[in-house]
């Protein structure tokens, strides 16, 4: 399998309309993306396909859309507050901060993990680590750094009006749970997913938008009896594992990667990580599943003085229940898709082509209709406006049908069906396909029931 170059890539999705760079007419904002006229389809697509694959055709599980900006004690309890931080040491000359372990590995290629503030200092004196950007020796010692966004709210900006752009949408899930247990009238086990922004500062972000400041989040909490926890921990890694692979992913590519036992948050009886091989890292994290057992809602409980029980109706048996958290980035899941759609194909002769393999079910464009000549314009726009009733659809009537052919190919359109003039007679279109480059004879009358029938998930 070929691995592409990953500025390929990024220069294609740029140049196609998938991803703009954010502010750019102002020379741009440090990693900050925005999705274009492609993207904002392909990534509302991959979204509406989780939602419905893991709340509505799922019998357990239900969905909420919380708020971004919570009550500060959320954090306290899920000790982001404290624990969500970076050691990090500012340079004194040009004022650039850096990861103080990052630092130090880069300069000297030994591991600073676990190692605490004072040990980092010395290990920066000792080698007379230089700042990356400016060259001198000259930094602050090294501190936490919270990655959450702060802000205020109201018109006062003290201490008591601070919050923050919440770092993980699972929060909101966890203080709705006597809320959603109360008005859901579910049963353990049953899970609440949801879909929304979520804000890191993070120091070093990078990688086109494989890690983003700004982000959207997909998390199912998944609340069940203690004990079946393992068990439900592997039907979610199983889950999501084959909701990557129904989407076509290229299974050589992909792995699960349990974590080691000293890896695992102190609360966590198991950590899986589905991971992609990214064509700028070995492999990187797309999705993650934990078994959090009972840590989120004990906190939430401790911190606020409310119950987050459940009292089993069968045995009256009163638990905080266990949670499995399968955790997924949209910006993430959209890099892996496109990295594993792109292709350049050698054709006949010195021609070649790019193919954007994408799964139908989420491709921006699901058929573009060609009329092979202006003239043909009539016919060939019934179909478009028949069709655009169920799907997405373009009407492309400008240059060849081969450069046509292309730039579908290109944008990753599954289908591209030509209108020519023995359509006028036998209604009757020429539909091509994408990957295959086939084209077959397919009646008007029946053209959306084909279609549907082929981008199904
Ligand atoms: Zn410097």
């Amino acid at each position: 399998m070929e691995k592409y170059n990953f500025d390929e890539i990024v220069t294609h999705l740029k140049t196609t309309g998938y991803v703009y760079q954010g502010s750019e007419i102002y020379g741009g904002l440090s990693n900050s993306w925005d999705f274009g006229i492609l993207g904002s389809f392909l990534k509302k697509n991959i979204k509406d396909l989780w939602w419905r694959e893991f709340i509505e055709r799922s019998p357990y599980n239900v969905g909420i859309d919380s708020a971004i900006m919570m009550n500060t004690k959320t954090w306290e309890a899920s000790g982001h507050l404290k624990g969500f931080a970076d050691a990090m040491v500012d340079c004194k000359e040009c004022k650039g901060r850096f990861r103080a372990d990052q630092l130090i590995e880069n300069a000297t290629g030994l591991s600073a993990e676990g190692k605490s503030f004072e040990e980092m200092d010395k290990m920066i004196e000792d080698n007379h680590v230089v700042c990356p950007t400016c060259g001198k020796h000259n930094f602050t010692g090294a501190r936490a750094f919270n990655l959450m966004f702060k802000t205020y709210i109201g018109t006062l900006e003290d201490a008591k009006s601070v919050v923050y752009l919440r770092p993980e949408t699972a929060q909101g899930i966890f203080v709705n749970f006597n809320n959603v247990a109360r008005t859901s009238r579910k049963k353990i086990p049953f899970g609440i997913g949801q879909i929304g922004k979520s804000f890191r500062n993070e120091i070093t972000p990078g990688n086109f938008i494989f890690r983003v400041r700004e982000f959207e989040q997909m998390e199912l909490e998944f609340f069940c009896k203690p004990g079946t926890d393992l068990d439900w921990y592997k039907y979610w890694v199983d889950y999501c594992y084959n909701f990557v692979k129904k989407l076509g992913i290229n299974e050589e590519k992909l792995r699960i990667r349990p974590h080691d036992p000293e890896e695992l948050a102190f609360y966590s009886k198991g950590t899986s990580d589905i991971e992609y091989a990214f064509p700028f890292t070995d492999w990187g994290e797309v999705w993650g599943i934990a078994d959090r057992t009972d840590y989120d809602l004990g906190r939430h409980s401790e911190v606020s003085g409310k119950e987050l029980n459940y009292l089993d109706p069968e045995t009256n048996e009163k638990y905080i229940p266990y949670c499995v958290e399968p955790s997924v980035g949209v910006e993430r899941l959209f890099l892996m898709i496109c990295c594993d759609a792109y292709e350049k194909q050698k054709l006949e002769g010195d021609d070649e082509r790019v193919v954007m393999h994408l799964h139908p079910a989420i491709a921006p464009v699901k058929a573009c209709i060609l009329p092979l000549s202006k003239k043909l314009g009539e016919g060939a726009q019934k179909v478009f406006e028949d069709l655009s009733k169920e799907f997405h659809c373009e009407y492309d009537e400008a240059g060849s049908i081969g450069k046509r052919y292309r730039r579908n190919d290109a944008i990753g359109t599954p289908f591209c069906i030509t209108y020519d003039f023995d359509s006028e007679n036998d209604n009757s279109v020429t539909v091509r396909h994408r990957d295959t480059m086939e084209q077959e004879r397919v009646e008007i009358a029946k053209l959306k029931d084909y279609i549907k029938e082929r981008i199904a998930f």
